[in-house]
């Protein structure tokens, strides 16, 4: 992990290419490694069997030593409050649409932002030299001065594959190897009680470490505002993910990518209720009842996704960082001088797929339209950034991790010292 935060070049180009969980794996015994990787889906978003070295690495600096605490001061939606590293999850106070993008689009739209929805963009017309037309599957033509692409990366290929010498084009041609993986199957559910259960920590997602799918589990009604209807009687609500597409469940045999609806379900509901810790959890914060005692009112998947005897697919594929996209993760600048890009899937300071990372890089495309937009600088402490330098010449020059020929010449010091005391 340190020689992940010690580095520049060595963890873009080599770390990039390493999978964490195989990385970490001989130095942990059995249990401690099973639930170190299924931390992976939750926390990192991504699949255990696929995230790189580098994506771990970076994502755990920016959780553990992330800036100093900064203060937020009271407003018309609360009191006062502070933000650092390891606080916990921050959530909004309801469903993410009535409590953000509702308020947001009513927000942009005042400030004159027309949208088009359910219309995606098809194609661009292309002269050879600027973009003069966005082409939607209406047939409808949007003409603008400058375009700034920021569909997410999966939709971009297929844009940009309809105007072939478009799609050969610097930065644009690194699509096609961008998402030559495919999709990132991150299957959300829900499940509903008719009585209050109690997780011991408000703000807490439960990790089901022993779990095939990586299942996490979070309690919505413990953080929401109480006036949010959760569902007639519903009294709690939970929502989970499964963040492991390719592991067989225990039931059928079956991954979550051949699984029909109701074996998923049906695995869903046997990982959660053998898991002894989660059990452990729920009888500490419930007064002794065991998962088992509460009947489940309701369990359903997000609408979204189709299953079929020929996988599981959703209109929205999910891209996420493998061991194979460091290399492709294009520049918000494109040699078209009216095209910019824009997604976590482009290249930034931040890089981890995550909302930090896209709004890094709409303000990239922003600042090569107007230089006067900040980009704000993401937070590294000076003794690391120091440490990275002098990693960056050792890589360059073929050298070990300058942690490793640290960590020698102290056992060379220490060696010597002592032998120059035995003398
Ligand atoms: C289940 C889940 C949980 C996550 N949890 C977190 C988290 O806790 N913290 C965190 O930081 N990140 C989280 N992420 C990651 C984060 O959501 C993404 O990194 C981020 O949303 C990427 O932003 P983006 O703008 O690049 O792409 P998106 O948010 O994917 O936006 C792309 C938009 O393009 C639209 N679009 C697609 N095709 C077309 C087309 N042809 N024409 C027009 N529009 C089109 C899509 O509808 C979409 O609205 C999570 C992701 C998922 C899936």
């Amino acid at each position: 992990m340190m020689k992940t935060w010690c580095a520049n070049a060595r963890t873009q180009e080599k770390y990039s290419r390493l999978n964490a969980a195989a990385m970490w794996q001989p130095m942990l015994r059995e249990r401690g490694y099973r639930s170190w990787r299924a931390c992976f889906g939750p926390w990192i978003g991504s699949d255990w069997t696929k995230v790189s070295l580098h994506h771990a690495g970076q994502f755990f600096r920016k959780q553990l030593i992330s800036k100093p605490r900064h203060a937020h001061p009271a407003d018309d939606q609360g009191p006062a409050w502070s933000h650092g590293a390891q606080d916990g999850w921050l959530l909004f106070r309801g469903p993410s649409s009535e409590f953000w993008f509702d308020h947001w689009i009513r927000d942009l739209k005042t400030r004159g932002v027309s949208f088009i929805w359910n219309t995606p963009l098809e194609r661009f017309e292309y002269d050879g030299a600027t973009i003069t037309a966005g082409c939607l599957n209406s047939g409808a033509l949007v003409e603008a001065d400058l375009y700034v692409l920021a569909v997410n990366p999966f939709a971009a290929a297929q844009i940009l594959a309809r105007t072939p010498n478009l799609e050969r084009q610097a930065e644009l041609r690194l699509f096609k190897p961008l998402v030559q993986e495919g999709p990132h199957v991150q299957v959300s559910f829900r499940i509903a009680y008719y009585e209050p259960v109690i997780f011991p920590r408000a703000r807490t997602a439960v990790v089901v470490a022993d779990s095939e799918f990586n299942l996490t589990l979070f309690a919505e009604d413990q953080v929401w505002d109480s006036k949010v209807d959760l569902g007639r009687n519903v009294m709690a609500l939970w929502t989970g993910t499964s963040c492991v597409g390719t592991v067989p469940g225990r039931l059928y045999n079956l991954p979550v990518m051949k699984c029909s609806k109701d074996q998923f379900l049906d695995e869903v509901k046997a990982q959660i209720l053998s898991c002894e810790s989660l059990n452990a959890l729920i009888q500490e914060a419930n007064g002794g009842r065991s998962l088992a005692d509460f009947t489940i009112a309701k369990i359903e998947v997000w609408h979204e996704w189709i299953f079929s005897p020929e996988g599981i697919r959703g209109p929205q594929p999910k891209w996420v960082t493998t061991t194979n996209t460091q290399p492709y993760l294009p520049s918000q600048v494109t040699p078209v001088p009216n095209l910019f890009l824009a997604g976590a899937h482009t290249k930034t300071e931040v890089d981890v797929w995550s909302i930090e990372g896209a709004v890094e890089s709409g303000r990239r495309a922003a600042r090569a339209i107007d230089p006067a937009v900040e980009v704000i600088s993401q937070y590294k402490p000076w003794w690391l950034r120091a440490i990275s330098a002098v990693d960056d010449v050792c890589y360059r020059a073929g050298a070990p991790h300058v942690l490793d020929i640290l960590l020698v010449s102290l056992l060379l010091s220490a060696a010597l010292t002592i032998a120059l005391l035995l003398i």
